[in-house]
């Protein structure tokens, strides 16, 4: 055994957990580039792989890995779980002091965990990496990603820090806290801030994607905005209780208008544009808002079944090289 690899019962001090979704292209690279960095840390380390239910040859790749890398450890789910599932599934099988949470792709890169170590070791509990720059994203991504961080900073209850992903470097206790909660839609750099502890910024150039195609195509980036914003804040429910009221305003200005009309100028008002706009107005309101109540609801309902959140086919320990 060298001397970067924990015997099976001690921790090692660090643990990189690593999501994995039909990446068979980088994980060659992907491996030799963390190996590299956790061989420079003067730490033992594992290395969590969590195989998302991947259609491609992401889980042979692994497995091939673990036959001659004992620092690797292979967590099969039983199906698509999604990103902030299969990330969960792999800090509860982490065992590390301290657990960096990175991408796949290598647009997070691993070389930094050193810096981000020193960083720990002046005290915090969290180190959160945060994009000065993100190449290899689109434009009119970036742009929504800005823009949804301002937003999600204006409306949750705790602050998220802004422009930063799940890149991060957590200590133990803040794990074992993530890993009790039982939501099941979850949004972990929410639940990360809302641990608390000191968590300290760490500012870095997202890289593009070594290669492969994006896991997250829109529809996936705007469910996991709606669970950010609906996990962290019950304020949109309050902006949907203020509408109600704005809007009864109104309805009580335009009756007192309607009313005016007919008993001192003699005419009521008329018009079936203005009649029809009103009538959208409401409705589309209204539906507005039981569609923000809706988003609520169904997750109270998803929660309230109390199924497990995710499910591990398998967990494939590395063995030395024979
Ligand atoms: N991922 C996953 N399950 C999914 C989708 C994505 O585990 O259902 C992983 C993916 O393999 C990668 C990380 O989540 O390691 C981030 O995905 P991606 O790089 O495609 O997102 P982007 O950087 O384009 O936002
Ligand atoms: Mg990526």
């Amino acid at each position: 055994m060298n001397s970067s690899e924990a015997p099976p019962t001690a921790r090692p001090r660090l643990s990189f957990v690593i999501p994995c979704y039909n990446e068979q292209e980088v994980l060659g690279e992907l491996h030799r580039r963390v190996k590299a960095a956790g061989g420079s840390l003067d730490a033992t380390y594992e290395i969590i792989l969590v195989n998302d239910g991947s259609s491609d040859g992401t889980l042979d790749v692994m497995v091939s890995l673990a036959a001659t890398d004992p620092t690797l450890v292979v967590v099969d789910l039983s199906r698509n779980h999604g990103h902030q599932l299969a990330l969960s599934a792999g800090l509860q099988v982490s065992r590390g002091e301290r657990v960096l949470v990175l991408d796949a792709d290598l647009q997070d890169p691993p070389e930094l965990v050193g810096e981000m170590m020193a960083l720990m070791d002046g005290g915090s509990d969290v180190v959160y990496a945060q994009r000065r720059t993100r190449r290899g994203d689109a434009p009119m991504k970036r742009l929504a990603c800005a823009a949804f961080y301002r937003v999600l900073t204006w409306l949750a209850d705790r602050p998220i820090p802004l422009d930063t992903g799940d890149f991060r470097l957590l200590s133990r206790r803040v794990v074992d806290e993530i890993v009790r909660m039982p939501e099941c839609h979850r949004f972990i750099r929410g639940m990360v801030s809302w641990v608390g502890y000191k968590q300290v910024p760490f500012a870095y150039d997202r890289k593009g994607r070594f290669a492969g195609e994006t896991k997250y195509p829109l529809i996936r980036l705007v469910t996991l905005a709606l669970d950010g914003i609906v996990t962290s804040s019950t304020r949109p429910l309050m902006l949907a209780t203020y509408a109600g009221g704005l809007f009864a305003l109104l309805c009580v200005g335009l009756i007192v208008y309607a009313l005016y009309s007919w008993l001192f100028v003699g005419e009521t008002p008329q018009g079936w544009t203005s009649l029809m706009i009103i009538v959208t107005l409401l409705g589309s309101v209204q539906l507005l808002v039981l569609g923000i109540v809706g988003q609520y609801v169904g997750r109270v309902h998803e929660q309230v079944r109390g199924r497990p959140i995710f499910i591990i086919r398998d967990i494939i320990r590395g063995t030395p090289n024979a």
